[in-house]
């Protein structure tokens, strides 16, 4: 991969980092409100656009499940970067993506 690639990278991971520490408290909060694990709720879309201000809705036990890999990520369809991204899943309303560099070994987070 070219430096500038890596500089994608790395910028593209701490954005849809904080996007999915977001969601992921909001997770936790639903979960403790009482919120059905089936009912879908919205989600920040975890895209590594800083802008994007999309929501996407899936049910708290899904986001939990494809959330739960550290290198996957939900996003809003057409909102991938097969750059640094794989589509792992396609939904209706959202796709999850993985990123394949964060499986590496070695990394320091
Ligand atoms: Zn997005």
């Amino acid at each position: 991969m070219s430096s500038n690639g890596h500089q994608r990278l790395a910028r593209a991971e701490k954005n849809e980092q904080a996007y999915k520490d977001h969601n992921e408290r909001r997770a936790a909060l639903d979960e403790e409100g009482g919120v059905p694990e089936d009912e879908p709720v919205p989600f920040a879309c975890e895209c590594d656009d800083s802008s994007c201000a999309r929501a996407l809705e899936l049910p708290l036990a899904e986001y939990e499940r494809v959330s739960a890999p550290a290198d996957q990520f939900v996003v809003v369809p057409g909102h991938e970067d097969p750059e640094v991204e794989v589509v792992v899943e396609t939904h209706g309303s959202y796709l999850v993506v993985s990123k394949p560099d964060l499986k590496r070994p070695g990394r320091s987070r």
